[in-house]
């Protein structure tokens, strides 16, 4: 495969290079106004600021108003990088979206700056609410990736790994309904909520034995009542699954409904259940994920073989994955074994080093993607993989 030419590379490194200071000072500045899914209103203002010289900006695409689309040239293909910028409710941004967001951004605007003759389309997507909120799935029902022809994105890790599975997953909130009462003077005209809440946890502890190996099933108690003398009418759990695929998520689901249900019906209550965003299993594009590592290996960074074994997390990038050719390349910004989603993880994701790896991986993403406009054949070998590869399995 021949890519784009070696030149194109060269100026794709040397924008990066004018870019660094900004797009660091960009990141720490994410880092420093953590937002929640959905209401990342200062990063899509910054990111988009920091788009709209270069690229036509529409925000708020989807119906979702820190979304946003970036687009500079026309026609086909398009190559659109993504940013998440979401933080972690507690820890800010201790899943390193801050580095997404740069990167995806300096990506998208090093290539359109260093290969403006390049045919097709250079596109950034903001895509907001990864944490839960299935922001990628929301922009893909709308349209925002209609005509795409390939995604990238990176996400921050303690290995870099061109290649790895996430499980399919779909959370729902679980609410009992009872009857208040006294505890003590007149508990029996009561029915309580909190139990059938602990019921229903452990109604899904007796299906642990009977569901795939791979499969988890976890959740909170939101809430669990008011005071210790008054049975409670209301509690509320946040509950998830997960499982290799969507399908087994969706039998799953079923399940631990019926247990709720089961739960409801035991202790005279009644519960609603309402289903999240249920996130897909991930299928990586082999083709251009090894672009990928390749130009991160040009640049002296150790790209290790993929290790599809372990739990792992899921993301609403497995859904894009499923729609077009998609990548989701981890790259080690922090010691190995350093947990995700921690403190530790929200430290390491605003040190030089961070940055200095973020800056490697966005150069990275602009040369695949100059390679695939500007080889016909490249694209066509990445979309016929596409067509005939399944998900990424574990082992
Ligand atoms: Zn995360
Ligand atoms: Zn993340």
């Amino acid at each position: 495969m021949t890519g784009a030419p070696a030149a194109i590379h060269t100026r794709i490194e040397e924008e990066v290079g004018r870019l660094a200071e900004q797009l660091t000072e960009l990141s720490l500045d994410l880092h420093a106004h953590p937002e929640l899914a959905m209401q990342e209103e200062h990063a899509a203002k910054r990111l988009t600021g920091l788009l709209r010289d270069d690229f036509e900006v529409e925000e708020g695409v989807g119906g979702l108003p820190t979304a946003f689309r970036a687009t500079a040239g026309a026609g086909s293909p398009v190559v659109a990088f993504l940013c998440e910028y979401d933080a972690l409710p507690g820890i800010g941004h201790g899943c390193g979206h801050n580095l997404i967001a740069a990167g995806g951004a300096g990506a998208a605007l090093a290539l359109r700056r260093a290969a403006p003759q390049l045919p097709g389309a250079v596109s950034c997507i903001g895509t907001p609410g990864e944490e839960g909120a299935g922001g990628k799935v929301l922009l893909l029902d709308a349209g925002v990736f209609d005509g795409v022809d390939a995604a990238l994105m990176f996400h921050p890790s303690d290995t870099t790994m061109p290649i790895r599975h996430a499980t399919a997953t779909c959370p729902f909130t679980v609410e009992f309904h009872g009857v208040a009462a006294h505890a003590a003077a007149s508990a029996h005209e009561g029915r309580s909520a909190l139990a059938a809440v602990i019921q229903f946890f452990v109604g899904v502890d007796a299906l642990r034995q009977f569901v795939p190996e791979t499969s988890r099933m976890h959740g909170v108690i939101t809430h669990g009542g008011e005071a210790a003398n008054v049975v409670p009418a209301y509690t509320r759990a946040e509950f998830m699954v997960r499982a290799l695929t969507g399908d087994v998520v969706g039998d799953l689901a079923d399940r631990v409904e019926a247990v709720a249900e089961a739960a409801a019906r035991a202790t005279g209550t009644t519960v609603t259940i309402t289903r999240g965003i249920a996130y897909a299993e991930r299928k990586n594009n082999h083709v251009i994920a090894g672009l990928v590592a390749d130009h991160l290996r040009r640049q002296g960074v150790p790209v290790e073989q993929p290790v599809l074994r372990g739990g792992t997390g899921s993301s609403d990038i497995g859904n894009v994955s499923l729609v077009l050719p998609t990548i989701h390349p981890y790259l080690q910004v922090m010691d190995r074994g350093t947990p995700t989603h921690s403190e530790a993880m929200a430290d390491a994701v605003a040190a030089p080093r961070a940055h200095e790896a973020m800056l490697r991986m966005a150069t990275a993403l602009a040369c695949a993607g100059a390679d695939l406009l500007a080889d016909p054949e490249l694209l066509a070998t990445a979309r016929a993989e596409f067509a005939t590869r399944g998900p990424d399995l574990p082992q």
